[in-house]
């Protein structure tokens, strides 16, 4: 599934494959090739997401697989001093769950985007579109009320 015409691609993989790499910058420049305007590090918000889309009250959190405990080989343990790492990398993923509850008692939608998933960014693109697609139709539908078309 392609999800976007030629033009719009390679507008995106042109800033993709910029001088910049690191995972929250390929982020904000697919979101940015979409036409999405957001904002960066919100603080008042629970767990300072990276990216915040305040139309759409939609928060995206850009995380490494190590600190924060993906479950993919980037985001394996220490072998030494395993409790250390095991103490603190729990809570890191403990936190991480108890701001994304808070943002969602609070409205917001939250995606969360693995720095492993920078490695296939046409994937990541349809990640971020198809979670951003089911937003921008709830803000053209009025909200979670019209929801009788589904
Ligand atoms: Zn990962």
């Amino acid at each position: 599934m392609d999800v976007f015409s030629t033009e719009d691609r390679s507008r995106i993989m042109a800033k993709v494959h910029g001088k910049n790499t690191k995972p929250e910058l390929i982020v904000r420049g697919l979101l940015h090739g979409m036409g999405f305007r957001f904002r960066l590090h919100r603080k008042d918000l629970p767990g300072k997401p990276d990216i915040v889309l305040p139309k759409y009250q939609a928060a995206i959190f850009v995380h490494g697989c190590f600190w924060h405990a993906h479950d993919c080989r980037k985001g394996s343990k220490p072998t030494s001093n395993t409790d250390f790492w095991n103490e603190k990398l729990a809570k890191n993923v403990a936190r991480d769950k108890a701001n994304a509850t808070k943002l969602k008692a609070q409205g917001w939608r939250c995606l969360t985007v693995w720095e492993c998933q920078m490695k296939d960014t046409g994937k990541l693109a349809v990640r971020l579109t198809v979670f951003l697609k089911k937003l921008v139709k709830r803000a053209h539908t009025g909200g979670s009320r019209a929801r009788t078309n589904r």
